[in-house]
């Protein structure tokens, strides 16, 4: 349809007989080698190293006990606050954890790769959501205003059939006021299938839910392309992603692309969060520029609230 799509390779590379001479060997080393490359961002290539090996072994350790995590209530979720510029709490982002009995706090940047590689990360979404409803309640009651919680969602909950009646089943289990529930899904995951995303997203608003983007600036989405998709998406909030907030204050690109992003969302009605604010430089910065929202270790770090 005359769109510009960008393909990125993921290389693993060994080599025989110095890495092995047995040729299934050779093909799982080169495996594992991709692996890292994918996990260090994609589009690059490694050779295989003895540790690709013990890595794969202890992801097939986590990939085998992750099937109980649920079951087990291993699972955790952390609040981080959302802050204003006057620095009122607007909300919370809701992050999950998995309390591993072995191996300690796990984080989601490890685990929610298998958890979609297992095809149970919808289990554990819905999970995080019905237990974020059920927490925002409970501060309901107690008279405590902790504003809209966001929970994250992936290419793969938007893909899932069931994932609307899933969500509408939680609402009404709960009797949740959907105002205050966000899901936010990534830039990436909205580009790589935009048509199923604007489906699916549309269905959630009209449930009364909102969408946030999600580490806007690493999808590498073409900008009219981005824009022609994003005015069909109601689209409460933008999030640049951190990787450039956090160089705000020593780099005039990262501040550059910032101010960009933020004057991009505003001229479509989009209001804007910083992530990764990490200290008061970057709070200066972001005023300066005029970005909405703050959410970052500066304020606070994720923690377990009860
Ligand atoms: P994200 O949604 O972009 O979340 C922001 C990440 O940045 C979080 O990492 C948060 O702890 C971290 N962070 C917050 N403030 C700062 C800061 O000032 N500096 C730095 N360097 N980092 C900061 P976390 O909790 O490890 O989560 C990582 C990613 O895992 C999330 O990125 C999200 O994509 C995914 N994730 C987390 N919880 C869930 C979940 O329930 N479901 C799904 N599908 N994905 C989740
Ligand atoms: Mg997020
Ligand atoms: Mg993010």
């Amino acid at each position: 349809e005359h769109h510009q799509h960008f393909v990125s390779g993921s290389i693993g590379i060994s080599i025989a007989p110095d890495d092995s001479t047995d040729l299934n060997e050779l093909i799982q080393f080169a495996d594992s080698a991709m692996y890292k490359s994918k996990n260090d961002g994609k589009d690059r290539y490694n050779f295989y190293n003895a540790q690709m090996t013990k890595d794969a072994k202890e992801r097939f350790i986590l990939k085998t006990t992750l099937h109980y995590a649920l079951k087990n209530n291993e699972l955790d979720i952390y609040f981080q606050p959302q802050i204003d510029k006057e620095d009122n709490l607007i909300g919370a982002e809701v992050l999950v954890r998995w309390n591993h009995p072995n191996k300690g706090i796990v984080s989601p940047y490890h685990f929610i790769p298998l958890a979609i590689e297992l095809g149970i990360i919808d289990k554990v979404d819905l999970w995080v959501i019905e237990n974020a409803i059920i927490q925002h309640t409970k501060w309901q009651q107690k008279g405590l205003k902790v504003g809209i919680l966001s929970c994250n969602i992936t290419m793969y909950d938007i893909e899932k059939d069931r994932f609307i009646d899933d969500i509408k089943s939680l609402i009404h289990k709960h009797n949740f006021n959907p105002y205050y529930l966000n899901l936010e899904v990534t830039e990436e995951t909205i580009m790589k299938n935009p048509k199923k995303s604007i489906a699916v997203l549309n269905k959630l608003k009209n449930l009364g839910i909102n969408i946030n983007i999600d580490d806007f600036g690493t999808g590498y989405s073409s900008f009219s392309h981005f824009v022609e998709i994003i005015e069909r998406i109601p689209v409460k909030l933008l999030k640049i992603d951190g990787s450039y907030v956090k160089k705000i204050p020593e780099s005039e690109k990262a501040e550059k692309i910032v101010k960009t992003v933020n004057s991009m969302a505003h001229s479509l009605n989009i209001k804007t969060v910083a992530e990764f604010v990490e200290n008061e430089k970057i709070v200066e910065k972001l005023e300066k520029l005029g970005v909405d929202y703050a959410q970052g270790h500066y304020f606070e770090e994720p923690r377990i609230l009860v």
